[in-house]
């Protein structure tokens, strides 16, 4: 492993090979979290750099820049073992010379909102360097990935919305789930500054997390109760705590309310040492709800991000070819009248999923998961879709599902009508001529004989629009949703950008998720 310290060597070790460099900023004290990202930067054809630069501008007046633990050695030594390429120690005129000179150029804006909570009130100016010093080094390394720490969920999030290289694409962020000693406390450079003693007692942080966990499992939602859980430990240790807070992690509001998955963060002083620790917590399992026009490569979509999460991949749409198959049998008319109601309630639909994750669908005790694929249902599940009636007993079933969550589901109002409350609402779109194309070739590989593009495309756009313009729950995209253009990316990259999404939202800890 190369050993850097200037900006010309570092120009020189990155000139010196071609393909892309996976970089692990870090402050020094290297530990096994630490090493965990070096692992997780690791990747066929790239160089992994890290590099130590203690910054001075992330840290306040009376904080702990000067004592802040710097073992450079050592930090060379753990670099390499977890397979990293170089090892860069930059001095402070290295990233701020410009700044030594008079003319620092203003680094890139915070979002407000974003250091409101959390550590933000505690350590002003924090994110600011933080930012800065993360534009520069970027600027000099131009890394194709960046890893980052989950353990420092704050960080994690404003740098994600606010460098330009993050939010623009120009650089992945890879976040890292925190990895933690044998008590639960997560490894950190401050923990070497602790005596035997005040280590014992910054277990009591994870500890303390957990007795909110427990609360939550015993169906505690008040963010007051469980913030309090976790200060009263502490505060009864004699450790000053700066402060327990529950927020959505995606914007860091306090969320004073658990409805799904909130991060519960808490920041405390032991002996020397100013320790983070998080924990989400989940009333029930997580929700991802993705909606769009059909040919927009939803199901496959759905399916694949399902199976990566360990989620169930619940197909709204054929529960509507299951009615609609249902009233073709029966030979019951495409309108609401009293004889569809009858109908209705004495229907028995039963989802239920197979050893791959794939849904099994079955109504009055038929399998009918492959008789609704057929054209005849396709050309009249829209107009059964229509059908209030239809609407509200199958919207039920599926709110019900999402009492337990753990689903992605699939359909054309998951995010706005069925599950408002989804932790991740995505809208996939792609423009009528490609959803055409998509067609055509999905008919050709059936051995059927797909209509010209014209015809296929002018169908796609009625269908289009007898969705958006249907007063129940017409197709569109949540207020909240995120829209994800599918024109020029594979499904493999779809799924890859929606789990990345997802991650915003929940962490590894909070959803393993890939065990299914
Ligand atoms: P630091 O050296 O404390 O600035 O941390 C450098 C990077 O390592 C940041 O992305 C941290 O989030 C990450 N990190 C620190 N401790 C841990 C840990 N215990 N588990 C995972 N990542 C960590």
């Amino acid at each position: 492993m190369v050993i850097l310290h200037s900006n010309g060597e570092l120009d020189q070790w990155l000139a010196a090979a071609p393909g892309p460099v996976h970089f692990v900023p870090t402050m020094g004290g290297l530990h096994r979290g630490h090493q965990q990202l070096i692992r997780a930067a690791c990747g066929p054809g790239a160089r992994v750099l890290v590099s130590v630069f203690v910054n001075p501008t992330q840290f306040a007046a009376g904080e702990d820049f000067t004592t802040y633990p710097r073992h450079a050695d050592g930090d060379g030594q753990k670099a390499g073992a977890a397979g990293a390429d170089a090892i860069w120690f930059p001095a402070v005129a290295d990233i701020y010379d410009d700044a030594k000179a008079g003319h620092a150029k203003a680094g890139p804006q915070l979002k407000p909102s974003l250091i409101r909570t959390l550590c933000g009130p505690c350590r002003p100016g924090h994110f600011e360097g933080v930012l800065m010093v993360m534009e520069r080094l970027l600027e000099r390394v131009r890394p194709a990935l960046v890893a980052m720490g989950e353990k420092d969920w704050q960080q994690l999030t404003v740098l994600r919305h606010c460098l330009p290289a993050f939010y623009e694409g120009r650089c992945r962020l890879l976040p890292v789930p925190v990895v933690r000693e044998e008590d639960g406390l997560p490894h950190s450079s401050r923990n070497s500054r602790l005596s035997p003693a005040q280590r014992r007692q910054a277990a009591l942080l994870p500890q303390a997390l957990g007795n909110a966990e427990a609360a939550v499992q015993g169906g505690e939602r008040r963010a007051t109760v469980l913030e309090q859980l976790v200060r009263a430990p502490l505060e009864s240790a004699g450790l000053p705590v700066d402060y327990v807070q529950l927020v959505n992690p995606l914007t860091l509001q306090p969320c004073p309310h658990l409805d799904g998955v909130a991060m519960l963060g808490v920041a405390a002083h032991v002996g020397p040492a100013r320790l983070l620790d998080h924990k989400f917590l989940l009333s029930r399992k997580p929700i991802i709800a993705i909606d769009g026009p059909a040919g927009t490569g939803k199901s496959t979509v759905t399916r694949l991000l399902a199976g990566r999460l360990g989620l169930l991949h619940l197909d709204t749409g054929a529960m509507y070819r299951a009615v609609a198959w249902l009233m073709l049998e029966r030979q019951q008319p495409i309108r609401p009248d009293g004889t569809l109601q009858q109908l209705l309630d004495a229907m028995e639909l039963r989802l239920v999923w197979g050893d791959h994750g794939q849904q099994v669908i079955c109504i009055n005790g038929v399998d009918v998961s492959d008789a609704i694929r057929l054209p005849r249902i396709t050309a009249t599940v829209p107009r059964v879709a229509a059908l209030p009636q239809v609407r509200q007993v199958l919207t039920r079933q599926q709110r019900a599902f999402g009492q337990q969550g753990g689903l992605v589901s699939e359909g054309r109002d998951m995010g706005t009508a069925v599950f408002p409350q989804a932790e991740l609402k995505v809208y996939l779109t792609a423009t009528a001529a490609e959803r055409a194309r998509r067609r055509a070739a999905d008919m050709t590989q059936r051995g059927q004989a797909p209509p010209p593009l014209a015809t296929l495309e002018a169908q796609i756009a009625e269908r289009d629009h007898l969705d958006r313009t249907r007063t129940e729950a017409p197709l569109r995209p949540a207020e909240d949703g995120v829209v994800v253009a599918t024109d020029d990316i594979s499904v493999e990259q779809v799924v890859d950008k929606l789990e990345e999404l997802f991650r915003q939202r929940v962490s590894y800890e909070g959803w393993p998720g890939g065990h299914h």
